[in-house]
């Protein structure tokens, strides 16, 4: 049985090459940019004006003149115009291209004005105030993204900006979410007494999807055969295999003998966890990653995230940027396990996090999940964690 940092070690290492794709750039959220984007101009791409008021020669105003006849008006759109007279002043908008001959503007706040005549009422003002200049913000062929980054709609807005309506992005990854079980039905089923719907899949693969993982669910009977030919097939076609149940002491816990002879490797079987004690994980020889969860449902929910995700995150070539949370209470925890204690967190206004257990009924307690934000990490090695102490958090939310 090995550690939980051993067992992350090594999902870690398992890397899946992710081919590139061409997506619409309003589809893209979420997906890993592929490509640099560079500017394909200045920004902004001319002088634009920031306020609604007048535009005029600096160098009038500083030789003294306060009132200006007013040329004309300048609407953002507008092709671009100049001042004929240096005593006089054109009317401006925000989103203007800075008229020729002026290089300061002030704002219709600032202003008094009466029969086509502008008073500025202040008596300082800067020269190319209220002026976006040319260029400042980013110069042509400047780079503005840099491949490899998650799209958010900051990079979609980019995207817009520079005229690029199809992004190259990494491709989704496919995993195959299988449920194991003779006594699992379907959910729009009444069960009969012995029968339970199965609810694991549909939680991993909700999951799973808001990652950015392309899923389809399936469901195994507990029997060799038939095991076997489904897995066989799903090998090949999927990159990853997420199964639920069938990996602990059993009768009919046929996955690991199933999956050692379908030729899959075995990297691990049974982690120092609790919940999720008996999780196997192996790889095919094409590399196809196997997790075998257990079936519990709290369990095979707290491996996803404990280990999936990151690995996932891994793959998709991101940083993984561990959160970590403040015990809330003392407790209490013999075995020699990490312990992944269902927490409710709290942003205090001081700006700590705090995690308070919030503890159900084990790990066949699935309703509590829906009380609680994640999962707080207590390292093995101890029987008494203290209100105060700092661990690992795992948050689902
Ligand atoms: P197993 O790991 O196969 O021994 O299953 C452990 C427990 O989890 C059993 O009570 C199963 O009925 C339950 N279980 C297994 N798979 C699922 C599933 N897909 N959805 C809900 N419960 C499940
Ligand atoms: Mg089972």
């Amino acid at each position: 049985m090995i550690s939980v940092e051993e067992a992350y070690k090594i999902i870690l290492a398992q890397a899946i090459k992710l081919d590139t794709i061409n997506s619409p750039f309003v589809e893209s959220y979420g997906k890993i940019l592929d490509e640099d984007l560079f500017a394909d101009r200045d920004f902004p791409p001319f002088d634009r004006v920031m306020m609604d008021g007048i535009a005029f020669d600096y160098l009038t105003f500083q030789s003294g003149q306060r009132r200006f006849k007013i040329e004309g008006i300048v609407a953002a759109g507008a092709e671009t115009q100049s001042l004929k007279e240096r005593q006089n002043c054109l009317e401006v908008m925000t989103g203007a291209v800075l008229p020729g001959n002026t290089d300061a503007v002030v704002r219709y706040e600032d202003l008094e004005i009466e029969n086509g005549v502008a008073t500025i009422k202040l008596d300082n003002i800067n020269q190319r105030q209220n002026i976006h200049a040319k260029g400042s913000d980013r110069k042509e062929k400047d780079l503005l993204v840099a491949k490899g980054k998650k799209i958010s709609s900051a990079e979609i807005a980019i995207a817009a900006t520079v005229g690029i309506s199809n992004l190259k992005v990494k491709r989704n990854l496919k995993v195959a979410v299988i449920a194991t079980g003779d006594e699992l039905v379907e959910v729009d089923v009444k069960p009969k007494a012995y029968q339970i719907r199965k609810s694991n899949v549909f939680c991993i693969e909700s999951y799973l999807q808001n990652l950015g993982v392309e899923t389809q669910s399936f469901h195994l009977l507990d029997d060799k055969k038939s095991m076997q030919e489904k897995l066989r097939k799903l090998k090949n076609e999927f990159d990853a295999l997420i199964l639920s149940g069938g990996v602990s002491m059993g009768k009919f816990d046929y996955v690991p003998q199933v999956l050692e002879e379908l030729g899959f490797e075995k990297l691990f079987h049974k982690v120092k966890q609790r919940p999720g004690k008996p999780f196997w994980f192996g790889k095919s020889l094409e590399g196809t990653c196997v997790f075998g969860l257990p079936g519990n449902p709290v369990s095979s929910f707290a491996c996803t995230v404990r280990y999936i995700n990151p690995w996932l995150t891994k793959v998709q070539g991101l940083p993984i940027k561990p959160s970590y949370a403040i015990l809330n209470e003392d407790f209490k925890f013999k075995p020699d396990l990490s312990y992944f204690i269902q927490v409710k967190v709290e942003c205090t206004p001081g700006g700590f996090i705090l995690a308070s257990p919030y503890n159900g009924n084990g790990s066949g307690d699935f309703a509590n999940l829906s009380e609680v934000d994640g999962f707080l990490e207590l390292e093995r090695g101890k029987n008494l964690y203290v209100k105060g102490e700092v661990f690992r958090y795992w948050g689902f939310r």
